[in-house]
């Protein structure tokens, strides 16, 4: 059964997929956004792990993780970035990046679709990406996308954040997860619980007053939705 933050956190999903209005030129197919430079939190990785428990893949995702690169510890988290920048600090993002394939990418097409984390649901363009044209969209969806990745941060605050393989394998040291220990290198656990960081409460948003207008509604639809008989916003505020 899956827990509240779990149906929470798709309730985020659904609501962000019902807001974006954008002509995207993202299809089934095209790919190569499809990196590991994905960060996700706990809740995120749960789904995962549940999504690859429940069609009994614990030996694909063994061999898929495998194959992941030299990832690291992020610099700093979202809620962490909007911290600081609220706080009059000077602080740049971090550039965390890996242009190295995604395991979970066969045939150009994503095998955990179902469950993809918020980060590679937000990651969209208006033009087809191509190596030398980047992903391309408006200031108030990236503004927007922002607001909703500190909300998902928020949601996992004390619980594990950082690059997707990371916070999966980190996550086999959970109980349900026990079955990883006999098919991965126990240094593989150890690499993952290394290289995440804790997330971090929500400390306000980033928008800009003239982006409220657009945004507002996707965060009313977010914080009035109800799961187990309670809006959204009273268990992000722990009513
Ligand atoms: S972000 Fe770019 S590469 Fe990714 S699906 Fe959209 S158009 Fe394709
Ligand atoms: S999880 Fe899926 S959508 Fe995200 S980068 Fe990997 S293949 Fe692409």
């Amino acid at each position: 059964m899956s827990s509240v933050k779990e149906e929470v956190l798709l309730r985020i999903y659904d609501a962000f997929e019902k807001w974006v209005d954008e002509d995207l030129a993202c299809r089934k197919g095209c790919a190569t956004c499809c990196t590991q430079n994905v960060m996700i939190t706990a809740v995120e990785g749960e789904l995962i792990h549940r999504f690859i428990r429940e069609q009994g893949k614990q030996e694909w995702f063994a061999e898929k993780v495998t194959i992941k690169a030299n990832t690291r510890r992020p610099e700093i988290t979202t809620n962490g970035f909007a911290a600081s920048c609220l706080d009059g600090k000077d602080i740049q993002p971090d550039s965390y990046g890996s242009n190295e394939a995604c395991p979970f990418l066969e045939q150009e097409c994503c095998t955990i679709y179902e469950v993809r984390p918020f980060s590679c649901r937000c990651f969209v363009s208006t033009v087809t990406c191509k190596p030398d044209v980047p992903a391309l969209i408006g200031e108030t969806y990236l503004s927007a996308s922002t607001a909703v990745m500190q909300i998902v941060e928020h949601l996992g605050q004390g619980e594990f954040l950082g690059n997707m393989l990371d916070v999966l394998l980190a996550l086999c040291d959970l109980p349900e997860n026990r079955k990883y220990f006999e098919l991965l290198p126990a240094s593989m656990s150890d690499q993952g619980l290394a290289n995440v960081v804790k997330a971090l409460p929500l400390p306000g948003f980033l928008l800009l007053e003239e982006e409220m207008e657009k945004i507002s509604p996707l965060l009313e639809a977010i914080f009035t939705s109800k799961v187990k008989g309670k809006s959204i916003e009273d268990i992000l505020n722990n009513k």
